[in-house]
């Protein structure tokens, strides 16, 4: 991909696999369009490559495996660390490219490309993290250990909202403890990828132990049937999620599958409203609502109810909303025109089931952008729990509020969704944050906190249907996923 790529792209690629080493050409005959979701313009095409290259991808990754497991520790983090720098010195570039493919405003981006190099500072201290235990004289002259070990070749699938930092929840603990690996990019998203690897590429990491194979379904379903693939993460969809973690169980292979949300910020009355409100709004609104933790649904208790809609509602009419490459946009456009049709459906849904619609993001015009895929700030009143847009993920910039008369209530409502991404309370007493982190059932819980969003070295948790599986990505729970405990007992005559 060119690297002179700012704001303009010039030529429409179609976006090459990196295969042990190389930048390979696809050979598939389906490609999938690439906007930028600002301007509407066509800017790359991603292969939808077939089920043999990505099995090409899995031999490399399987050819180097050995040599790479057999590379000291310190050695493998180095590069770790090189792939770092390189990305910390290339940082303005990464985050305008990722701008571009996916919209979000230019400062999120770079904090998406924070996180990303705080994954990779993480993983450097897997020397220290991957230690095992020893135990000596389980019985006279007999001692025990753990080791933990690699397992082979792993690979991720990736979803479209965070292009730049996904992929790295998982592969650098993967090589880190001496896997090799392959990244399914989102067929949505795929340059922030391939600019990566470029980087990537200029660094010496040995052939084969990196590798990146586009596309979809065809490429997926390989590379979980390979007998050659240890495992999976996956991050996406629950229902397309749940699809890949039984298919990945029935080939035995190890998977953690990191699905959707559907998270509720629930309001006390003894909230501090002033310092909640830029919280709560920019939960709902940050990335145009497409993260996995962001608020889903207001949950306002009690008296709270009247002044946080009020105080909601002025903050949402000042957010700003424009091309996220413009400094000072707060909110871009949804990353794709299918997107945010899907959000409009939902609006339509929400009036056609009763709910108020106190402020309408439909139709906002951006100045010199007539053809991106823009929503404004949206706000439902009277929403009740049945509704679709209190149950379902509209992954858009829309906040449905639901008055509930006390916690036990909130509580209750919570707990009839299907998901358990993340979930936050706003209150003053210590003692109902506690019972809220103790009762409510969400992975990542926030306390005065909008998106609860958990740093490297913390498990990116979920329960229900937003996560299947056990151990998470980031930190401890990545490097235990990507190894194998091996006991050995020892006794010398
Ligand atoms: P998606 O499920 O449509 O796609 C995710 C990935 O799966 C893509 O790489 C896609 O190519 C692949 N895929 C799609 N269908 C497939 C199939 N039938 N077989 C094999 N592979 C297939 O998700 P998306 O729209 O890209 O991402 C948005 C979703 O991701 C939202 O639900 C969001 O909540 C979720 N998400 C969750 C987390 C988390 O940590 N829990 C983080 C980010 C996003």
């Amino acid at each position: 991909m060119s690297s002179e790529l700012e704001v303009t792209i010039l030529t429409v690629e179609v976006m090459k696999n990196y295969i042990n080493g190389k930048w390979v050409e696809s050979k598939a005959t389906e490609t999938r369009d690439v906007f930028n979701p600002a301007t509407g313009e066509l800017i790359a095409k991603t292969p939808m490559s077939t089920r043999e290259e990505a099995l090409e991808a899995v031999k490399a990754a399987k050819a180097a495996y050995n040599r790479w497991r057999e590379t000291p520790v310190f050695t493998r983090v180095r590069h770790l660390n090189r792939i770092r720098d390189a990305f910390e010195e290339n940082f303005e570039e990464l985050s305008k490219i990722l701008t571009t493919e996916q919209g979000k405003a230019i400062d999120e981006a770079r904090g998406e490309y924070r996180r990303t190099i705080e994954n990779l500072e993480c993983a450097t201290s897997i020397p220290s993290l991957q230690m095992g235990y020893n135990t000596e004289d389980i019985a006279a002259g007999i001692d025990e250990m753990v080791i933990k070990q690699p397992l082979g070749v792993f690979f991720c699938v990736a979803p479209f909202n965070f292009p730049g930092m996904v992929p790295t929840w998982f592969w650098p603990f993967a090589i880190g403890v001496g896997n090799t690996y392959i990244v399914k990019p989102s067929e949505q998203v795929p340059m922030s990828q391939v600019r990566q690897f470029e980087i990537i590429h200029e660094l010496g990491l040995p052939r084969g132990v990196l590798n990146m194979v586009h596309g979809g379904a065809e490429a997926v379903t390989a590379l979980i049937e390979s007998p050659d693939t240890a495992g999976m993460s996956f991050v996406g969809s629950s229902p397309v999620g749940k699809l890949l973690y039984k298919k990945a169980g029935e080939y035995g292979k190890r998977a953690q599958v990191q699905g959707g949300a559907k998270n509720f910020l629930t309001i006390m009355p003894d909230a501090d409203l002033d310092r909640s409100i830029p919280a709560i709004i920019t939960s709902f609104y940050g990335c145009a609502g497409q993260r996995c933790l962001a608020g889903g649904v207001l949950l306002a208790v009690g008296d709270i109810y009247e002044p946080l809609k009020k105080a909601v509602v002025e903050a949402a009419k000042k957010y700003s909303v424009g091309n996220g490459l413009e400094e000072g946009v707060q909110m871009g456009p949804l990353a794709s025109k299918a997107g945010m049709e899907k959000v409009l459906r939902y609006i339509e849904r929400g009036l056609e089931e009763g709910a108020q619609l106190i402020l309408d993001g439909r139709g906002i015009e951006v100045k010199g952008h007539p053809d991106g895929y823009f929503i404004g700030p949206t706000i439902f009143d009277k929403v009740t729990p049945e509704m679709a847009i209190a149950k379902e993920e509209i992954f858009g910039p829309v906040i449905p509020i639901i008055h509930a008369k006390d916690l036990n209530e909130a509580i209750d409502i919570i707990h009839a969704v299907p998901y358990g991404n993340a979930s936050s309370v706003f209150t003053s007493s210590g003692s109902i944050a506690r019972e809220y982190q103790y009762r409510v059932k969400a992975g990542n819980i926030g306390i005065n906190i909008g998106v609860a969003a958990p740093i490297a070295t913390f498990p990116f948790s979920g329960m229900k249907d937003s996560f299947f599986g056990d151990l998470h990505g980031q930190g401890k729970d990545a490097v235990d996923f990507f190894t194998e405990n091996k006991v050995v007992i020892t006794r010398w005559f």
